[in-house]
């Protein structure tokens, strides 16, 4: 008996000890947090030490990995008491926002509210993720009583690093390049992050632009973690200029309108918050100016969107900052101070949000009652066409709307509303068709992802301002004021593909037939296209259908119909069967009309003076997408590369400074007239037109009336405003295609373009093709200054010009922007496989 007492003190006294003793990130990690780097493995060490020597408050989630192999994970911390009901209380909150599939009633009262705080989403504003560690440290710290009493009816979910890759990216640079101290003259080296910078992910994309459309691994996995949990508040940490203050919440106009006055006036409850103790210290900080809520896929806005109070931090700092530096004011910004002011915010934000607990569930839950009894806007029902000839958009559609748990479903009858297409109101039947409505628990999205014309509050918004997906899928629409109930649900069908003996069509409809497309290519198999519509067997064909035959592919013998559909299943593509290449109507197989093509050899320019993201985005569609091979050189290489490996160059938007080398430009040239097939984007266009390429941009005739100019009149206080007539902040205009030409086979005579920029170029005569032009003013959705409306029009936004046997396609726009503008990928592929083949 006695052992036993004494082995039960012992074991009391080792458990206890061990809480007593759990290690602060600074004994763990053997330095005070602030004086250098953490990089991610040591986070990933530290927050995995903590769940487990605190099991009954804490708990860690694994959620998915990075493309570089790295961990993301959360945890969730509480009272233990909340702990040990944690799936009760998750379950419990859906039930809050009606999005539990078991559709018990939900318990309001003593539900704890929810606090979700995501560190570190662009890689290079590091002091984030030191401050994850400061917080979770604070909240678990035995000694530490404050914060367990907020505990108590609040549920902390610490996310301590969205962006791993990208922070490495920049952790890794600077420590390789720090003196034995930190040297903080701004001129020395580790202020100034080599490119791509570590802002990106592995792909350089901004993981800060990628909520709503999830096209980023980063961004599927946690966004469907956040699905399931839906809290009432996020906050989401960066870091600005080493100049400027502290940054929080309110935030500044332009608001979206669906953004609730309890959404706005709690921001306020949390900002007195923060400023009572930045006062406390004497710290500077701003709210109301630059960051506002109007684009839907930031970490504020797509929060608010979906139920939450959604907010921005900022701290002076990012990749200039490295870990102290001198300011403009001569003081010396460390490492230590920046993560101190987001510690203090973090812990700020905890406070206000337990101690309005009560109210935040109330609000979540009246914005959810909402959503499902009104909805929200003037719309009740969005209808989308299910055309046969759609279906691989309307498949991307709908998996977007999954990702964001978006309900839809298919139905018949007859509607009335808003025609996307003509921008009329028209009555128009249904059939089989997408119906989504607007009366669901995720009603603020649909409105905000499917309205045509989005209400800007205010129009100095730093982001575009129109994405209505309709246009960004290229699908057939309405908006009805009425209420279009859906019958049944969507299913997806299997196709199962026939045997042949002669041949197979492919529809060239979309990304999977690209993909399709390019494994057949790769494997070797000799493909034709058709350049004009026809029809064989009782099937029509549109222009640019691949042709698969015996012929030229007989290295394949037996084999080659059985691989052909083995690709084609994987990607479950449906092939046409053919027994001849006499077709009914149009040009035989054999016609010239019909061309071979093989796989192109594709290079991709990046690096130095490219952009990181235009080449990010193409990088991993060609990667990720339509695994097709790609090979990335940098531009400042391109000069001594072997032309004759290259069959498509592309050059995203980017300076090409190789150009202003005239033997280098000459070789380019020269490479082009035998054959090689370029694709200029964006900014590359204007390169290409200042180095005397036949297209050239479109001049502003402002000079045409010599009236008195009053508008050069300005004044001071209006001068952050004075760009906003210049500035096209990403709307949306109607272009006219020739769709006789390959660059625009796919597609109907129209497109639409999301036009960042104000540039348009001239008709190309002679050797150029107009394949998209913008006749009139033909803007569609989205924001537009005055003085650009005059110029965007009557100009040339997608050409291809012949030079010798080779061409250049001109993409002014960017067809593939942050990968979410769906219906622009085909017209890139177009680019690669067939235009110049
Ligand atoms: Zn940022």
């Amino acid at each position: 008996m006695i052992r036993k007492i004494v082995l039960t003190a012992f074991l009391f006294t080792v458990l206890f000890s061990v809480q007593a003793q759990l290690k602060s990130p600074e004994e763990f990690l053997g330095y005070k947090i602030g004086t250098r780097y953490t990089p991610h493995w040591k986070i990933v060490n530290y927050f995995n030490y903590v769940a487990a020597n605190s099991t009954s408050t804490v708990k860690l989630e694994k959620y998915g990995e990075t493309n570089e192999g790295r961990q993301l994970l959360v945890t969730f911390i509480s009272s233990a008491e909340n702990i040990q009901r944690l799936d009760a209380i998750r379950l419990n909150n859906l039930r809050l926002a009606n999005l539990a599939k078991d559709k018990a009633a939900p318990i309001e009262e003593n539900a704890p509210a929810i606090v979700w705080l995501s560190y570190n989403v662009h890689g290079n504003e590091t002091s984030s993720s030191e401050a994850a560690l400061m917080t979770i440290w604070a909240l678990v710290d035995p000694s530490n009583n404050k914060t367990k009493e907020w505990l108590k009816n609040t549920v902390v979910v610490i996310d301590p690093c969205i962006n791993p890759d990208g922070r490495d990216r920049y952790v890794n640079w600077y420590n390789s390049v720090v003196g034995k101290t930190a040297n903080a003259q701004r001129m020395s080296r580790e202020h100034r992050e080599p490119w791509p910078g570590g802002r990106s992910n592995h792909y350089n994309f901004d993981l800060n632009r990628d909520w709503a459309w999830q096209t980023q691994i980063e961004s599927r996995q946690r966004i469907k973690l956040y699905n399931e949990w839906m809290p009432q508040i996020h906050v989401d940490y960066h870091e600005q200029g080493i100049n400027n203050p502290y940054y929080f919440a309110p935030a500044a106009q332009p608001y979206h309108e669906v953004i609730t006055p309890w959404q706005r006036d709690f921001q306020v409850t949390i900002g007195k918050n923060h400023a009572k103790y930045f006062d406390a210290n004497g710290w500077l900080y701003f709210t109301k100016e630059v960051f506002d809520l109007y684009y839907p896929s930031y970490g504020d806005t797509y929060p608010i969107y979906n139920g939450a109070i959604g907010m921005t931090y900022e701290q002076g700092g990012g990749p200039g900052g490295g870990s102290a530096v001198i300011n403009n004011e001569g003081d010396t910004l460390t490492l230590l101070d920046r993560a101190t002011h987001h510690f203090t915010t973090s812990l700020s934000t905890i406070e206000i949000s337990s101690q309005n607990a009560t109210k935040l569930v109330k609000e979540y839950r009246k914005f959810f009652n909402d959503a499902v009894t009104t909805g929200a806007g003037e719309y009740k029902s969005y209808v989308v066409r299910n055309n046969a000839k759609d279906k691989e958009r309307v498949d991307l559609l709908l998996d977007l709307l999954d990702k964001n748990g978006i309900q839809y479903g298919v139905g018949s009858g007859a509607g009335k509303g808003f025609n996307y297409q003509t921008g009329k109101e028209e009555s128009f039947n249904i059939n089989n068709d997408i119906i989504i409505s607007s009366l669901q628990p995720k009603s603020v999205m649909v409105k905000v992802l499917f309205e045509p014309k989005g209400k800007l509050v205010d129009s100095a918004t730093y982001d575009i301002t129109a994405w209505a997906l309709p246009y960004a899928y290229g699908l057939e629409g309405y908006a009805s004021r009425e209420r279009i109930s859906s019958s049944g649900a969507y299913s997806k069908t299997k196709v199962s593909n026939e045997e042949t003996t002669y041949g197979y069509i492919l529809p060239w409809n979309g990304l999977k037939t690209v993909k399709t497309v390019g494994q057949l290519l790769q494997k070797g198999i000799l493909l034709r296209y058709a350049e004009q519509p026809f029809e064989v067997n009782g099937n029509k064909f549109e222009r640019g259908a691949v042709i698969v035959l015996k012929t030229a592919n007989k290295s394949f013998g037996a084999n080659l119909w059985a691989e052909v559909r083995k690709v084609a299943d994987a990607n479950n593509i449906k092939l046409y069967p053919v027994s001849t290449g006499f077709v009914d109507k149009g040009y035989d197989f054999g016609s010239d009309k019909v061309h071979p093509f093989k796989a192109p050899k594709v290079v991709l320019l990046t690096g130095d003076g490219v952009s990181s993201l235009g080449a990010g985005e193409i990088w991993h569609f060609f990667e990720q997408q339509i695994d097709y091979p790609v090979t990335l050189v940098n531009a400042v290489d391109i000069a001594r590369a072997n032309w004759n490996d290259i069959d498509v160059l592309i050059m995203p938007d980017g300076n090409y400074r190789f150009l202003s080398d005239k033997a280098s430009a000459d070789a380019f040239k020269d490479w082009i007239n035998k054959g090689g097939r370029v694709i200029a984007l964006e900014g590359a266009v204007g390169v290409l037109s200042r180095a005397d390429f036949g297209i050239k941009m479109k001049k502003d005739d402002d000079k045409k009336d010599d009236k008195v100019n009053y508008d050069v009149l300005k004044k001071f206080e209006d001068r952050d405003r004075d760009f906003i007539p210049n500035m096209t902040p990403g709307s949306i205009y109607k272009v006219e295609l020739d769709n006789t030409h390959p660059l625009a086979y796919g597609y109907p005579n129209y497109y639409y373009t999301l036009k960042m920029d104000d540039n348009i170029y001239d008709f190309m005569k002679e050797d150029g093709w107009n394949v998209g032009v913008i006749k009139k003013d033909n803007q569609v959705a989205g924001f537009v200054g005055t003085k650009l409306k005059e110029k965007l029009k009557d100009g040339l936004v997608l050409g291809v010009q012949q030079m010798g046997n080779g061409s250049v396609t001109y993409l002014t726009d960017n067809v593939m922007f942050r990968n979410f503008w769906e219906n622009g990928k085909l017209m890139f592929c177009n680019a690669v496989f067939f235009v110049g083949q």
